[in-house]
């Protein structure tokens, strides 16, 4: 079955994180009931015309969890009234740790999500402070138990490190605490300071002073070691899985296959035509109900963009990517289009050309941003 994924854009949190640049508005007293009017709207509309069988499903946000547990499986219902859903159909929400009361995972357990992702970010008081985190680390363990006691068999926590002030041993502990969880699933990332954010002040003006690229390559390297021995495998470079456990929505990501995002400033991809949605709520909710396609943005990729896109994202997994497959989607092999990059990077170990996959080596993963460039540039 070829893989489409479908991803929905709650674009509420309870307050504006320092770092971050995600399309998420503190709601205060927002009334959250005209936007998920409209993204039922969009659902409705959006899925006219949509023959493939759906197997992968996110809420994503900002935080999913500001909603009540009746307004998120409300729009479940509307996904099944429209879309044909495959039956191991694979259906995240992203959770707040602040905002998950005790009576909600059962309800949306039930309902028919079955992976729950975790905002934790870090188990220190003062780290969570300096990012701004509306929770505490006694309510990351708490969500988790929930989540266990609702079912979710299926349960993976982001993480970040490099965070100003942070200690190889600090970062190390909070790596701990998580794997003391035994989450099926790990995302762990690097802080890095975003335009236009609240951090990018404080940075600018030097009051926020991250560790070197010594110490964060040896957080990196730590992590990977670490999560290795305890079981888990390194399938993306911030990605880590028990056997079985990667996430599948974020595959289809990376393997450029089709997927709708629906929702404020939610970016779709299907048949070769990238679109994204207005990014105001307010905005977004008025096109909607007024019976204009909220859209904002759309072209078709030329086949060379497409090209140089696949590689963009299939090079942040492990695996690399397929060449055969690669071929028959474009209809011309991956050497005969980038051969000079290709002979460069591999002159220079960056990548290797192994079990019909190019993937980028152990030195290539940690310089990815830059190998993956060469190839788009
Ligand atoms: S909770 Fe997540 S989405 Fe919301 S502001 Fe913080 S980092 Fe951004």
């Amino acid at each position: 079955m070829v893989p489409f994924g479908l991803y929905l854009h709650i674009p509420f949190c309870i307050h504006k994180c320092g770092y971050c640049d995600f399309n998420s508005h503190p709601m205060g007293d927002t009334d959250t009931r005209p936007y998920v009017e409209a993204l039922t709207g969009e659902i409705e509309s959006r899925s006219r015309g949509v023959e493939q069988e759906i197997t992968s499903i996110f809420f994503g946000g900002g935080t999913p969890t500001t909603l009540e547990a009746s307004q998120l499986t409300g729009l479940l219902t509307a996904l099944r009234r429209n879309f044909s859903l495959s039956a191991d159909c694979e259906i995240t929400l992203e959770a707040n740790p602040g905002t998950v009361r005790p009576d909600y995972l059962p309800r949306l357990r039930e309902a028919g999500f079955n992976r729950i992702s975790i905002g934790v970010q870090s188990f220190d008081p003062g780290e969570l402070r300096l990012l701004e985190r509306i929770h505490t680390p006694d309510e990351v363990e708490q969500t988790v138990h929930r989540a266990r006691g609702a079912g979710f068999d299926n349960l993976s926590l982001d993480l970040m490190f490099a965070l100003p002030g942070q200690t190889l041993q600090r970062w190390l502990e909070n790596l701990d605490r998580a794997l003391a969880l035994e989450p099926e699933h790990l995302s762990c990332y690097n802080l890095t300071i975003e335009p236009n954010t609240a951090f990018q002040i404080t940075f600018d003006a030097g009051q926020l002073v991250l560790p070197d690229e010594d110490l964060q390559l040896e957080m990196y390297r730590r992590t990977i070691e670490t999560l290795t021995r305890r079981g888990y495998n390194r399938y993306e470079i911030s990605n880590y899985a028990q056997p079985g456990r990667q996430c599948r929505h974020n595959r289809l990501y990376w393997l450029n296959g089709d997927h709708l995002g629906l929702g404020a400033g939610a970016s779709s991809y299907v048949n070769g035509v990238r679109s994204r949605n207005i990014k105001s709520p307010a905005r977004y909710t008025q096109a909607v109900t007024s019976g204009h396609n909220p859209a904002e943005f759309s072209e078709r990729l030329d086949t060379r963009q497409a090209m140089g896109e696949h590689l963009m994202l299939g090079l942040r997994l492990k695996e690399g990517v397929d060449l055969d497959g690669f071929e028959s989607r474009y209809r011309v092999g991956l050497a005969s289009v980038f051969g000079d990059t290709l002979n460069r990077l591999l002159a220079q170990n960056l990548v290797t050309l192994d079990g019909g996959h190019l993937a980028l080596t152990e030195d290539g993963l940690f310089l990815a941003d830059s190998v993956i460039l060469e190839f788009i540039s």
